[in-house]
């Protein structure tokens, strides 16, 4: 499984529709401070289902919407989607290509689809549960996951391996039970 393409619209910095393909090996994004490379970022990590517009860097999650800038209005809604090779299985949808998206309105009313069909964004979220790429998994290793990894705290280091070991879908599925 890889990420194959991640197209941005109206999203923080990105007002037009921009597209980033990203072919099997590294890719490394540079640019000047202030050019939207934390946007990309943040785009990837909303897409997967970011709750917190906090760790988004905002006050209200309307703050991702394109605010406008010199000469160009703001724009009312964005849109991000992110599509993934699925060649080898690993995420459970009968589809070799997955692509989920995540749409956001001014008025707060939002949408999520896979594969172009509405969904929940508890979908979303099962979906990457196990796989390493969620929008809180070891895949994705912000500066501040660096002091995770580094804690004297064991819960806190243990986050990481439970969810490389692919055991973090029973624990939420037990939690939902308990709840019943
Ligand atoms: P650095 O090298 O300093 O880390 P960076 O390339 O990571 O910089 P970002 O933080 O991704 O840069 O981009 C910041 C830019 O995004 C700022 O110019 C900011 O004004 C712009 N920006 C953030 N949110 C919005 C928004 N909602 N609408 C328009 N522009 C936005
Ligand atoms: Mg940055």
């Amino acid at each position: 499984m890889h990420i194959k393409r991640l197209e941005i619209s109206g999203f923080k910095s990105f007002a037009d529709r921009t597209e980033i393909e990203l072919p099997p090996g590294i890719t490394a994004v540079v640019g000047p401070n202030g050019s939207g490379k934390s946007n990309i970022a943040e785009a990837l990590r909303w897409v997967l289902g970011e709750q917190s517009a906090k760790s988004l860097r905002g006050a209200r999650m309307e703050d991702v919407i394109f605010a406008g800038s010199d000469g160009r209005k703001p724009i009312n809604y964005c849109e991000v989607s992110l599509t993934l090779d699925n060649e080898d299985g690993r995420l459970p949808l009968d589809y070799r290509e997955i692509t989920v998206t995540r749409r956001l309105y001014r008025s707060g009313e939002s949408e999520y689809r896979l594969n172009r069909q509405t969904c929940r964004l508890k979908d979303v979220i099962d979906l990457f549960l196990d796989t390493g790429l969620g929008k809180e998994a070891y895949s994705m290793i912000g500066q501040g996951r660096i002091d995770e990894v580094l804690s004297n705290r064991p819960e806190d280091r243990r986050g990481i391996f439970e969810d490389a070991a692919g055991i973090v879908k029973f624990k939420a599925r037990k939690r939902e039970a308990l709840k019943k």
